[in-house]
């Protein structure tokens, strides 16, 4: 056993590679969620990095995500420093094609409030990312070009909801990852009269399991507003099981991955038809659904890799097979749905490589779910992601609403 006295002497041990402690300012990726590797120091203020790589599929330039803590240690009020931090990139075939679109909309996240980085203070090569920072005597603040808010105050903030809303809501525990992070669920009007009643449509409202863009924390956004809109509007609801599913890749989030989760398994598109190739994050999540499979299921993303606004992700309506009647609410709903976007949209294809694997595909094929992912854009404000969620998941339940009577 250790006395006290031996605790009090031991200094917190850092990983080199993932922290550079100068006299004026402290680059770190040693938290919750950090992403970054090798930070070295050129003088002259000027920093770099590498972030680290996700070992997810070749998909994408998904691989370049990053998260990074830094810290102005001066005190005196005249102290600001201005800094440039360049992320440099572990650069081979799989960034070829992407560097062009490099996302500039950074996070800047200070543990208060979440905020764009001005555009003007990133610069792209094909290679590196340069950030210029400004920053106030004992500032410090983290920065992502995605989600920037860990795992564990997106739990605390269920869990405050919970408290307020004792009775209406439940927070349920879905299941845990490997690293013992629990995969939630919230149920609105968990009452076991209105939950046995499977003649009530339900709804399940998720984030994408790719964990660093802002699905989850967009179904936190929604569930908020949701629980703004009042008694009125909620017994307007009381026709539908309403769900909201958060963290389905929870160790994607801590590790600071996106695609994958701590043994390396891509979460998104790891659906798979054999139990075998199952991970343990989705052997959960489908397990749970199987139960009481939902009749409409909405996924949030929230990604850069283009200069597309927002766009609805559309599964096929051949894998509904002869229900006539879901393919025709399937087409409303993706109707209204491309109208109310930019004309810009995703229409997945039947065995479509990769997308054939996610939970919408699968539960479409299986249960006849009406599924759809919606991917907002990563240089829109938290206040314009929340309205554009909002208008989607009203608009979809009001065509749910107006057919409800064709479901069965
Ligand atoms: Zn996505």
């Amino acid at each position: 056993m250790e006395l006290p006295s031996e605790i009090n002497k031991k200094k917190k041990s850092y990983d080199p590679k993932r922290n550079l402690i100068g006299r004026e300012i402290v680059l770190t990726s040693e938290f919750e969620g950090g992403n970054g590797i090798g930070f070295k120091e050129y003088g002259d203020n000027i920093f770099s990095f590498m972030p680290i790589r996700d070992p997810g599929e070749k998909y994408s330039g998904q691989a370049y995500y990053f998260k990074f803590a830094v810290e102005n240690k001066l005190i005196r009020s005249d102290a600001i420093k201005h800094i440039t931090v360049t992320a440099i990139a572990d650069y081979d075939d799989l960034w070829k094609g992407w560097a062009p679109g490099l996302n500039i909309n950074l996070w800047k996240y200070s543990g208060s409030s979440l905020t764009h980085l001005d555009p003007k203070n990133v610069k792209t090569t094909p290679k590196t990312m340069g950030i210029n920072l400004i920053l106030q005597p004992k500032e410090k603040i983290f920065i992502s070009n995605m989600l920037s808010i860990p795992y564990s105050e997106m739990v605390n903030i269920l869990e405050d909801i919970q408290l307020m809303y004792p009775t209406f809501l439940k927070l349920v525990e879905v299941g845990r990852s490997p690293m013992d992070n629990i995969i939630y669920s919230i149920r609105v009007n968990p009452d076991e009269n209105h939950w046995k009643d499977t003649t009530k449509s339900k709804i399940i409202i998720s984030g994408t399991p790719q964990s660093n863009e802002f699905g989850d924390y967009a179904t936190i956004l929604l569930l908020q507003k949701f629980l703004k809109m009042g008694a009125e509007y909620w017994d307007s609801l009381l026709i539908f099981r309403i769900e909201f599913i958060f963290f389905q890749n929870p160790d994607g989030i801590v590790l600071g991955k996106n695609m994958v989760n701590s043994k390396g398994e891509n979460i998104f598109f790891g659906f798979k038809d054999s139990k075998e190739n199952i991970s343990v994050e989705n052997t959960i999540v489908w397990d749970y659904l199987e139960k009481d499979p939902p009749t409409l299921y909405l996924e949030w993303h929230n990604f850069f890799q283009d200069r597309k606004t927002i766009r609805p992700y559309l599964y096929p309506i051949e894998l509904f097979n002869s229900r006539k009647n879901l393919q025709k609410i399937y087409k409303k709903m993706a109707t209204t749905l491309k109208s109310y976007c930019n004309g810009a949209k995703e229409q997945i294809k039947i065995d479509q490589p990769y997308f054939s694997d996610t939970l919408a595909y699968k539960l479409q094929k299986k249960f006849n779910t009406l599924s759809f992912q919606f991917k907002t854009h990563n240089s829109m404000e938290i206040k314009d992601i929340e309205t554009i969620i909002w208008d989607v998941f009203n608009k979809l339940i009001k065509i749910l609403s107006r057919n409800k009577d064709k479901l069965l």
